[in-house]
């Protein structure tokens, strides 16, 4: 579509980042631009609408760029999820593993109540273990995933056949 030719447009491909080897998906410049910015927000805002969402997730750190319009445009709270030890409140923790180690994050416990149905904002999906262990997350604070909604799926991981069982029939949804 027209938008998603846009959207692709403001993506910048940068090779050998972060490390030898990876091709970086760089959304910077359509955060500058302010019309693809409003694309974006707009396609998320009509999912979590779409989903009956009654809160939306974003993942640190560009989920929360990405995730905070979409919260205010569909009428939705926004809540962050954060690497561990960033967030002063009592928080639930979820543990997930990396090609090398392992990493953790972290939600207020409070900002989820049982009934909340929950979209999830991010970027870029790529392994697909920091929207797993979100996934995890927003479950055991007792509310429920409406669906996962990101920019790009990188196509060539297992990023989506990783969240299947996790999502329980709840859409992924990659612009
Ligand atoms: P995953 O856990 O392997 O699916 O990695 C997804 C997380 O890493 C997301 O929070 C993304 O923001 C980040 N990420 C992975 N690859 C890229 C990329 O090429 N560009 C921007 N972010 C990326």
């Amino acid at each position: 579509t027209d938008i998603q030719e846009l959207l692709l447009s403001r993506i910048r491909d940068v090779a050998d980042y972060p490390e030898p080897g990876v091709m970086f998906k760089d959304i910077t410049p359509l955060l500058a631009d302010p019309a693809a910015f409003t694309a974006l927000t707009d396609a998320f805002a009509e999912i979590a609408t779409r989903t009956g969402a009654t809160k939306v997730v974003g993942l640190e750190a560009r989920g929360f760029i990405l995730g905070a319009p979409v919260a205010l445009r569909a009428g939705l709270g926004f809540i962050p999820v954060r690497k561990a030890g960033k967030l002063p409140g009592a928080t639930l923790s979820q543990a997930y593993d990396l090609e090398y180690g392992s990493a953790e994050i972290e939600v207020h416990a409070e900002d989820l109540a049982a009934g909340d149905r929950v979209l999830i904002v991010d970027d870029v999906l790529a392994t697909g273990g920091t929207a797993e262990a979100s996934i995890q997350l927003i479950q055991r604070a007792g509310a429920r995933v409406a669906g996962v909604a990101v920019l790009m799926e990188l196509g060539f991981l297992p990023g989506r056949r990783r969240l299947e069982a996790a999502l329980d029939g709840a859409p992924l949804e990659s612009l």
